[in-house]
């Protein structure tokens, strides 16, 4: 008897993933980094279209040295948690510069954007309260609920008359309901219905909080999200997003309109029981921040990437995640073997991009993930859709539906 028995599901996937010694699709060894958009991968130097690199502000001159100026100033890590010594002006000035940005009251920094969502779900929503999630929500979000003393209820995915009725079935209760969605899904790349969302919530006299972690730097006419591109920041009571995609650093954050959002750092444990980030981190997200806020000129080579992928992936008959374009393009299969043979011949012909695979997917689904960064040229989209255009076969009808 092996406490890893357990695991015997795992063994086999990987073993599988491992056949053939190629390199593999999960976890994949990056050897060297070039830039935000090119890596050597098992001695070979491919195009990165399967990161979450989407303003390609990783290897940005700015951002580089001030990240290298806090190192000087400040050293490599705080050591401490805010509650404790680790409560430096970087991570309060970023804080600020944050919640300024939306136009709101207050703005928490956390270590991670998965701790985002910890330290926000399980300290807003306590006993006697309900949280109402999408189905389909980051593991994040779900791994909140679950550290919260709150009821969770899931409500079916993008459906904005279930969440009405799981609502109206809560009566009175609706007004102790945090209802929590993404805004841009990165599995299959779609969008939340927002406003209607905003509609039913408002409705019910319910909180809204809505993770912005893909589309924060994406959308808005000043990269501040969905929300902002749909006129919702006087709607929405939490926003969630991380440092980790488009800001291109690691970190997290939680913004209000509601200044009580500070009262958080009192009660949530993600923030209180472990290290603030290190000043590095917090140095090169502030720069990143500045890049993002005046950032049009990247959103909208980003956008003309997304377009085109998009109209060519259609064209050469693939299913599609989404049915609008967006910087995640998800090409779906019934087979799991098509995904895996997709992978590898993007793989081969020079294009690293990420596989998906049940059960860590949506209905079964194996999917294959582009993403798309503004730090991409025009040829990096020339040599991503000729790969797509060399495996069309697996992405007709016939291919995705094999068993
Ligand atoms: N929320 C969503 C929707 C995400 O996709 C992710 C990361 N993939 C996170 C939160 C966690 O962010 P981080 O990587 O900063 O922990």
């Amino acid at each position: 008897m092996s406490l890893f028995d357990k695991f015997a599901a795992q063994r086999t996937l990987r073993a599988s993933l491992a056949e053939g010694g190629g390199v593999a699709p999960i976890a994949t060894p990056m050897d060297t980094i070039h830039s935000a958009t090119s890596a050597t991968i098992g001695g070979r130097r491919l195009v990165l279209a399967g990161t979450n690199n989407y303003l390609g502000l990783t290897f940005d001159a700015e951002c580089r040295a001030a990240a290298i100026a806090a190192i000087e100033a400040s050293g490599t890590g705080t050591t401490g948690s805010r509650m404790a010594s680790g409560n430096y002006a970087g991570h309060r000035a970023l804080e600020r510069a944050l919640a300024d940005a939306f136009g709101w009251a207050s703005g928490i920094v956390f270590s991670t954007g998965y701790q985002a969502n910890l330290g926000a779900l399980s300290g807003l929503a306590g006993n006697d309260e309900f949280l109402l999630v999408d189905a389909d929500s980051h593991a994040s979000i779900h791994d909140g609920c679950r550290l919260s003393n709150a009821t969770t209820i899931r409500f079916r995915h993008n459906d904005p008359e279930d969440l009405d009725r799981r609502l109206g079935r809560l009566g009175a209760d609706a007004k102790r309901t945090l209802v929590v969605v993404e805004s841009l899904y990165s599995t299959r790349g779609d969008r939340a219905p927002l406003r209607e969302i905003v509609e039913v919530k408002k409705r019910h006299g319910a909180w809204l909080l809505v993770d912005e972690a893909h589309s924060f730097g994406v959308f808005g006419p000043h990269g501040l999200g969905l929300c902002e591109e749909l006129g919702l920041l006087d709607e929405v009571d939490f926003i969630v997003g991380t440092f980790s995609k488009s800001l291109g650093g690691v970190g997290g954050f939680c913004l209000s309109r509601h200044a009580d959002l500070e009262l958080l750092r009192m009660v949530s444990r993600p923030y209180i029981f472990t290290a603030s980030s290190a000043p590095p981190a917090i140095a090169a997200t502030h720069a990143a921040l500045r890049r993002v806020l005046e950032g049009q000129d990247l959103r909208e080579r980003l956008w003309k990437h997304a377009h085109r992928l998009h109209d060519e992936a259609i064209r050469l008959g693939y299913r599609l995640g989404a049915p609008t374009p967006g910087p995640v393009v998800a090409l779906l299969f019934e087979s799991r073997e098509a995904g895996l043979a997709l992978w590898q011949g993007l793989f081969d012909a020079g294009v690293y991009t990420n596989l998906m695979i049940p059960p860590a997917t949506p209905a079964g689904l194996s999917i294959v993930r582009i993403s798309l960064s503004a730090a991409h040229g025009d040829d990096d989209l020339s040599r991503i859709i000729a790969a797509l255009a060399a495996h069309a076969d697996l992405g007709s009808p016939p291919a995705r539906l094999r068993a």
